[in-house]
């Protein structure tokens, strides 16, 4: 694989040599493949999909069905109604929060992740709120592991949902994902996977994992921002009542009410994001196109380099993972006598973007005892040189603060 060409493919990298973009679990950059997409969907296909008779709207439908299909494939889905076009994973995870979460009775518990992104926490702290369920909390380690023993310790014959980030966004630790869907269906619960930060990484096949919902977001894997996924389980789904309503949810409305479309369109309210989805299903192709093994082993590398790089340097202490392998290719840190958001303005002054903050997870950093932090995040167009470049910038952070070396 020729890395300096995939490099290229991303017009903002290849307009701009030396910017180095160490950001990637926010967002990726896209590649042309993707931009070109939704240029020729607005050129040639753009319509109402699902609405109109004539031949251009059945034109539209038929390429954001299309990509429907190829999300289905992606993830091994059995059915492509199974596959739900929202905004992002919050969306996604507020849908199943929300609708799924109404079915929840007063004393039943669900059970989150102390390392969840506040998308899959806060829609489980309001399904308690609003219907008097318990919300519980597994542990994790300092390594960033969520172990067996502590996963049980948490799982009661109460717990109704198990929702759980399959990667971290801070640590990068990755968790067992069907042993603890298998554990949670033992115990009578469903279990709802955040993919945000694994789908674009691995492979993840919905039907091997064992889980009854999952949720990511296109931007994050290359596609345009404003187009996510939930995935759904048929029998759940059906069961679940719409989130939004609105045109195109519907199959029959009257003056006192209505009845809701067929799946997945009950979930779809209101005109579709034809073009992110078809932005997504290039996106797809070009992941395909490169193929994971590929992606993994790059990353991989990747991350090793980086992770020589940052415990090379003194005063630095990485959160989580004592190895480079369990980060993913995600690196959170501090260093000593340096607030998070001045190094992060340091370092882009050398044209290295990293992300400071609490990374929308601050149960985590409070578990972690640590307020705020840096965060580099790798994605397969990054080269060694950046890493080189990061290394050599964040050096000299302690120095241009005023401290001694
Ligand atoms: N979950 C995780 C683990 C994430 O990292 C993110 C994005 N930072 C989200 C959910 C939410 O993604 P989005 O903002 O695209 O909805």
């Amino acid at each position: 694989m020729n890395w300096t060409e995939i490099r290229n493919d991303f017009p903002l990298l290849a307009a701009d040599p030396e910017l180095v973009y160490l950001d990637s679990a926010a967002t990726t950059q896209k590649p042309r493949q993707v931009i070109d997409a939704v240029r020729r969907y607005y050129e040639q296909d753009n319509a109402n999909p699902l609405r109109g008779l004539y031949e251009l709207s059945q034109r539209a439908t038929e390429v954001y069905e299309n990509a429907r299909e190829a999300v289905r494939r992606f993830i091994g889905a059995e059915s492509a109604e199974e596959i739900i076009f929202t905004r992002n994973a919050t969306e996604s995870l507020n849908l199943v929060g929300y609708s799924y979460g109404s079915l929840l009775k007063p004393g039943d518990e669900i059970l989150v992740s102390v390392m969840e992104h506040h998308s899959n926490l806060i829609p489980w702290q309001q399904a308690a709120q609003r219907t008097g369920a318990v919300l519980r909390f597994i542990e994790c380690n300092e390594e960033g592991e969520i172990t067996e023993e502590a996963f049980r310790a948490a799982l009661t014959d109460k717990t109704r949902i198990v929702a759980m980030t399959q990667v971290s966004n801070v640590l990068g630790a990755q968790n067992d994902i069907k042993k603890f869907a298998a554990l949670a269906h033992e115990a009578g619960a469903v279990f709802v996977c955040d993919g945000a930060q694994s789908v674009p990484h691995m492979p993840v096949d919905v039907r091997a994992l064992g889980v009854d919902f999952l949720a990511f977001s296109g931007h994050k894997m290359c596609a345009p921002m404003g187009i996510g996924v939930l995935y759904g389980r048929r029998e759940l789904l059906e069961r679940m009542p719409p989130f939004l309503f609105g045109g195109e949810m519907i199959e029959y409305v009257t003056r006192e009410g209505a009845t809701w479309a067929e799946l997945p369109h009950k979930f779809e309210a209101g005109t579709v994001n034809a073009s992110g989805a078809v932005g997504l299903a290039a996106s797809i192709e070009y992941y395909e196109r490169i193929g994971f093994e590929n992606i993994t082993a790059r990353e991989e590398e990747l991350g090793a380099a980086a992770f020589n790089a940052l415990t090379g340097i003194p005063h630095l202490h990485l959160l989580g993972a004592k190895t480079a392998k369990a980060h993913h290719g995600i690196f959170t840190f501090t260093l000593d006598g340096a607030h998070p958001h001045d190094i992060s303005e340091i370092l882009s002054a050398d044209k290295v973007c990293v992300r400071a903050g609490h990374h929308c997870a601050q149960v985590l950093m409070q578990h972690m005892k640590t307020p705020s932090t840096a965060r580099v995040s790798l994605a397969f167009y990054n080269t060694e040189a950046e890493i080189a470049r990061l290394a050599e910038s964040l050096s000299t952070v302690r120095r241009r603060l005023g401290h001694a070396e």
